[in-house]
């Protein structure tokens, strides 16, 4: 059909607001939303009719396409998912799920005036930081410690109060991209700072380091490669041979360790990793993220020498970058966890997952299996996997799993989008042209949704 015809047969916005339809759409939704969806859909089809993309519209192509774009809008809202990925850090879907206690702690001050910046002791106000800079310092023999808005935050704000208009020294194999475009290159031009590569990608001595040092040196930047893993012939100086150099020459060594791990996990099979207490008996400031291994709310926690910490809260850009008490609450119920080790790896989830012994995951996917089996159309087999850290973390770690491997009548990709879609989101694993999904990081108290879900992707499979 010639374009302008097609384009004189389409409906009015109004004709399409009135139609029976709408009603539905408007009930479960609101007039403005959905009047401003027909506007767009009309808008799109005009413009491929135009482009020669669209020659034939049928009746329910406007309704299919408004119907669409309200599905994706429900969708998109901010909602629970199930992550079936296998990935347990994963930044995408929201990182560390929080301990119960955290929870709890965050519902006691939601609701609540609280003493956030009110010192009860001398009835004034107060140090938003010092509980929490006392309970890190407990929990890692720094000297006191300050809470910011993520890691990002605190590895600018540390840059920015320490090395404006001085020279950084670090490693060029620690110029690191650490995802969503963060480079640590340009964080510390952007925050004022000089930077003073030395060595090579591969190798740095610590000669390098030292033949750097000149009198507009600040001091040295350390930067975990916790999202990569040099392997083979590589070499790099660690803290405490940097610590020995600091102290010689007057400069403060800080090290940026990304996912700040409290407990030693070497017993599970990790590679040893070294622990914030480890960093920070070297390093005069080590910054760290609160959702990644330790297993608490987002969050960027800078721990070390008082008299750094001391500069820091006198920084303009703290005020911008500080954390409200609900994220100050569920981060000092996380890390009140690690006074008890010993059961701090079942209360915290990233930890319970991380270190969950394989025979536990097959007894999850036996149980999921059958129910999927007994109360679904789906088909469900065991297959054996791995699962991974996740979050920048143990790049190089494969943790055993067991998966469900999933099948219907719809192509992987399709039944992929359809659980995506579905009433819980289940967000799972393409790999080989099947869907898995992956019990390392599912919990059980999220079956009955799963089973919910498939019913209600299979009801679509079959429309
Ligand atoms: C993850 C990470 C960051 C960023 O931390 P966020 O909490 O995501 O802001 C910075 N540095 C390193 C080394 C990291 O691993």
């Amino acid at each position: 059909m010639e374009a302008s015809k097609i384009l004189r047969q389409l409906p009015s916005v109004n004709e399409m607001l009135n139609s029976s339809d709408a009603k539905r759409w408007i009930k479960n939704s609101t007039q403005p939303v959905v009047k401003k969806i027909i506007d767009d859909v009309l808008d799109e089809t005009r413009q491929q009719v135009l482009e020669g993309k669209l020659d034939d519209i049928n009746d329910d192509y406007l309704s299919k396409q408004v119907e669409k774009k309200l599905a994706d809008r429900r969708v998109r809202r901010l909602q629970p998912v199930i992550n079936a990925t296998g990935v347990i850090l994963h930044t995408n879907l929201g990182r560390a799920k929080l301990p119960d206690s955290a929870v709890k702690a965050i519902e006691s001050v939601a609701n609540h005036a609280t003493n956030l910046e009110y010192d009860i002791t001398i009835g004034q106000r107060g140090d938003r930081y010092k509980y929490v800079g006392q309970l890190v310092s407990e929990l890692t023999g720094a000297e006191d410690a300050i809470v910011v808005n993520n890691n990002a935050a605190a590895v600018m704000l540390v840059l920015s109060t320490l090395f404006n208009q001085k020279e950084l020294i670090i490693s060029r194999g620690q110029l690191v991209e650490i995802g969503g475009s963060f480079r640590i290159p340009d964080i510390i031009t952007s925050t004022g700072g000089i930077l003073k590569e030395v060595g090579t990608t591969n190798k740095t001595h610590i000669k390098d380091y030292e033949n750097a040092i000149n009198e507009e040196t600040g001091g040295i930047l350390r930067v975990h490669t916790s999202n990569y893993k040099l392997i083979g012939f590589s070499e790099t100086p660690d803290s405490k041979e940097l610590a020995q150099l600091c102290t010689k020459y007057h400069l403060p060594l800080v090290n940026d360790l990304g996912s700040g791990l409290m407990l030693n996990l070497d017993q599970y099979g990790f590679g040893h990793e070294p622990t914030i207490r480890e960093e920070v008996e070297s390093c005069d400031l080590v910054m760290f993220s609160g959702d990644k291994l330790l297993g608490g709310p987002q969050a960027g926690i800078i721990a070390g020498k008082k008299k750094y910490i001391d500069r820091i809260k006198h920084n303009q850009l703290l005020r911008a970058l500080r954390v409200d008490k609900m994220t100050l609450s569920a981060l000092i119920a996380t890390l009140k966890i690690y006074r008890d080790p010993e059961h701090a790896i079942e209360k915290i989830p990233v930890l319970r997952e991380l270190t969950m012994d394989k025979g536990v995951v097959l007894e999850k996917a036996t149980k999921l299996q059958k129910l999927i089996l007994d109360k679904t159309d789906f088909q469900a087999t065991i297959a054996e996997g791995t699962s991974m850290v996740g979050g920048g973390s143990f790049p190089d770690v494969q943790l055993p799993t067991y998966l469900i491997d999933l099948k219907a009548s719809a192509s992987e990709t399709k039944l992929n989008r359809l659980l995506e879609y579905a009433k819980y989101p289940i967000i799972s694993r393409i790999n080989h042209g099947q869907v898995f999904l992956d019990l390392r990081s599912i919990d059980e108290s999220d079956f009955e949704k799963i089973i919910i879900s498939l019913n209600d992707v299979a009801k679509k499979i079959n429309k």
